[in-house]
């Protein structure tokens, strides 16, 4: 199965995608996570990133679509993946498609979760507050990362809907009902 999850900072897309991963022997492929991880081990390509991840701008495509080329070509991704924070522009689903074709592969599902602005302003909010090991969870960041997604990454939802893909949940809900929601999509 190949699915992936889509929505503004704060949906839950990691805490949904970490459970499909272990529901149904996926690999979560988070975009995020690797840049992090990227930054943390101090290489070229994290030197160059960690700007742009601290500033909640987004990465350019060119790097992302080498980075998710590569990984989805791994042995852990043969039985399938989610994934988590790709694509975050339209030019990042075109070449995905390109990249799944070549592969002779098939996506299965494109999962929205749909949460309101106030409400993932108090998530994150309570994420930095407790947390506060990531550079990006601050209020003025944010706003940044929000306004980004509304621009950039959004317009993915019709390209999506267009080609009869996409699937919509209410990220409103408990994890618990959220997860209900995707296991129903993907029965
Ligand atoms: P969240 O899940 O909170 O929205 P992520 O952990 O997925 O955030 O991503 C953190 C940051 O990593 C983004 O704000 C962006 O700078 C960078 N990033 C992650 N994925 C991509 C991508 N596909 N394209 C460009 N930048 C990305």
């Amino acid at each position: 199965m190949r699915l992936i999850l889509l929505g503004p900072p704060g949906a839950g897309k990691g805490t949904q995608a970490r459970r499909l991963e272990d529901l149904h022997g996926l690999k979560q492929l988070s975009t995020g996570d690797m840049l992090r991880a990227e930054i943390a081990s101090g290489s070229d390509l994290g030197k160059k990133v960690e700007a742009i991840l601290a500033a909640g701008e987004l990465v350019s495509d060119d790097i992302m679509v080498e980075m998710i080329a590569h990984r989805i070509a791994k042995p852990d991704c043969e039985k399938g993946f989610i994934l988590d924070g790709f694509p975050r522009t339209v030019a990042q689903a075109e070449a995905l498609d390109d990249m799944l074709a070549n592969h002779k592969l098939d996506l299965d599902a494109v999962i929205e979760i749909k949460v309101d602005e106030q409400e993932l302003f108090d998530r994150i909010q309570k994420r930095a507050e407790e947390d506060g090991t990531r550079a990006d969870d601050t209020v003025e960041v944010m706003k940044n990362r929000m306004d980004v997604y509304k621009n950039q990454t959004a317009p993915i939802i019709p390209y999506y809907e267009g080609k009869g893909m996409l699937k919509t949940v209410d990220g409103m809900q408990s994890i618990d009902d959220v997860a209900a929601q995707i296991d129903s999509i993907l029965l």
